[in-house]
């Protein structure tokens, strides 16, 4: 809010280019409140998943990251994503794992994920919803470690366009 209001006075070159930096700065400072040093790929990677509705998995990402990006680099900062806070795992009935961005509320000690996620089997895209689980009645011996609610069906873009 107050960089916008210095920004105002700027000429309009200077304003797109504070406009980038700025951009660069808020992904820097997340990375930074979740405990991760900066880096070019960890920005660019975080980048990605800010612009998309949708969770990725690893093949989606890779084909959204330069060619030359290394698999295992991906691989590595997915992961750390994951411990510090910045994103969660859902897998879908295939197993296969797709990794999403968490609310603010998460952090390196805890995630809370108790929300629905609906894949796509046309499209294999997998979103999060607000849709919360429903408080259950369990044995009190149970503790609960991870949770994961997931629905499978076809998706209202797939529908509209026909695609079964
Ligand atoms: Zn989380
Ligand atoms: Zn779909
Ligand atoms: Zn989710």
């Amino acid at each position: 809010m107050i960089n916008n209001q210095v920004v105002t006075t700027k000429s309009l070159r200077c304003l797109i280019l504070v406009g980038k930096r700025n951009g660069m700065t808020k992904q820097a400072l997340k990375l930074k409140k979740h405990g991760l040093r900066v880096t070019d790929a960890r920005l660019q990677i975080l980048d990605i998943f800010q612009t998309r509705a949708y969770a990725l998995s690893q093949p989606d990402l890779m084909e959204l990251l330069p060619a030359t990006t290394d698999r295992v680099t991906v691989y590595r900062i997915l992961e750390r994503f994951v411990q510090h806070g910045l994103l969660h795992e859902v897998a879908d009935f295939s197993g296969a794992i797709h990794y999403a961005l968490c609310k603010e509320q998460c952090d390196e000690a805890k995630h809370r994920h108790d929300h629905l996620h609906l894949h796509c089997r046309v499209c294999k895209t997998t979103q999060c919803t607000n849709i919360l689980l429903p408080e259950f009645s369990l044995p009190t011996s149970f503790k609960i470690e991870k949770t994961s609610l997931l629905m499978e069906g076809v998706c209202g873009d797939c529908s509209q366009a026909g695609l079964q």
